[in-house]
């Protein structure tokens, strides 16, 4: 579709949703009318600016309130099929008829058609993301899904190689892993598995993971960017030009501070608007840092392109795909009040996350081994990922350290 087309037919849709909204979710409604807006003053993309931003932490805080979708929900819950619990925890609804469009785009732009075996390794429980998503729009595609979840590496390379699937669908670190692990067992990755076509997200994929991945399993792989709470943000074409924007989205960069669009080319929030009614976020703020391309793309596509993801807008930040956030690490200290410092490094080694604590003690502690445990339980327990915990001098954390730092390089 043309640029100005495009603009027309969205223009439209987000009417449609707007007014939709204003009438059904509670959340929304309150929004508008707190800065005096009614459907009317919204015609056109150009006018969503003047509705504020829904920020991750705004949304939290209404669920809390108001359990479980904080208002915005536009449907009675009665009608749900399901409800989902993310870390946060975060609540987001299942609608009975999935009709979201954009991670089934972005499957088919990595080279997934009807008829292929994919297996998908994305965690199945509580959140949304691969029972929702990615099953579901395997299912719009026409592929044949195995839902096998994650971990069981040895047993996930025995499904590959006896189904002879041949799409991927999961983390690109977990593709390394059965990669070692096949390798390990004596397969030959080309020879004894299928795999061709590979969809991965929930984590940064560093080029030389890519191409290490590609280049052993003789397959491509394109990545999706999106979030629990709106879906697909962004998929990769064949050119991996950056992400294009899904067509069942409008997606702006602004300035995360005043929430007014930024200039072409420039960093700022990646702020999303669906057209879900079941759960109608309108300017959700993701958190995530990018710049939007506007530019032709030889694949044929005219929708815009996330170039890439620049990091989070705040200190929180994602470890092996998982959100994380200063807040989360501050409940772990507290558990232990021998700790006076702290500061969380996020690093990265051999493609795959690592989160350590170094952590400042009040005094010498008489078994640090076993404060070390109970404090890595915590982790566990509190963030839902695994981190090592580090014990410095005092002094080494120096006076203002941000207390989540991510020192990951993304090329
Ligand atoms: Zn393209």
């Amino acid at each position: 579709m043309p640029h100005q087309k495009r603009n027309d037919h969205f223009s439209q849709k987000l009417r449609g949703i707007v007014r939709y909204a204003y009438k059904h979710s509670a959340a929304f409604k309150n929004k508008m009318d707190s800065v005096g807006l009614k459907p009317v003053d919204i015609q056109t993309i150009k006018d969503l600016e003047k509705i504020p931003l829904t920020k991750k932490a705004e949304l939290m805080d209404l669920q809390k309130k108001h359990p479980p979708f904080g208002g915005f929900e536009g449907v009675p819950i009665t009608e749900l099929r399901r409800i989902y619990v993310s870390p946060g925890p975060i609540h987001e609804p299942g609608e009975a008829n999935y009709d979201e469009l954009g991670w089934a785009q972005g499957m088919v732009a990595a080279g997934f058609r009807p008829g292929d075996m994919a297996i998908n390794t994305f965690s199945y429980h509580m959140v949304p993301f691969a029972l929702q998503m990615i099953d579901n729009s395997l299912h719009q595609i026409g592929c044949v899904t195995i839902p096998s979840g994650v971990g069981n590496t040895e047993q996930q390379v025995n499904i590959l190689k006896t189904l002879k699937a041949n799409a991927y669908c999961g983390t690109a670190s977990f593709l390394l892993n059965i990669a070692e692990k096949a390798e390990e067992m004596g397969f030959d990755l080309r020879k004894d598995l299928d795999l061709k076509v590979g969809f991965v997200a929930t984590e940064m994929l560093p080029e030389s993971l890519r191409s290490r991945l590609e280049e052993k399993f003789g397959m491509t792989i394109r990545q999706g960017y999106g979030t629990a709470d709106i879906g697909c943000l962004g998929y990769e074409c064949v050119e991996k030009s950056g992400m294009h924007v899904p067509d069942d989205k409008i997606v702006e960069i602004v300035d995360p501070s005043t929430g007014k669009r930024v200039g072409p080319g420039e960093p700022g929030e990646i702020v999303a608007t669906t057209f879900d009614k079941v759960y109608p976020l309108i300017r959700f703020g993701t958190g995530d840092l990018s710049i939007l391309a506007d530019t032709f793309c030889p694949c044929g596509r005219t929708s815009p392109r996330l170039v890439k993801i620049l990091g989070r807008v705040d200190q929180s930040t994602k470890v092996r795909g998982l959100f994380i956030h200063p807040g989360q690490a501050d409940e772990v200290v507290a558990k232990h009040p021998q700790i006076s410092r702290y500061q969380v490094v996020i690093t990265q080694k051999e493609h795959k996350d690592e989160m350590t604590f170094r952590v400042e003690l009040q005094e010498e502690v008489l078994q640090p081994e076993k404060l070390k445990s109970q404090m890595e339980q915590s982790i566990r327990d509190v963030m839902k990922v695994r981190g090592d915990v580090q014990f410095v001098s005092k002094g080494t954390i120096p006076e203002g350290a941000k207390k989540i730092e991510d020192r990951r390089k993304w090329e």
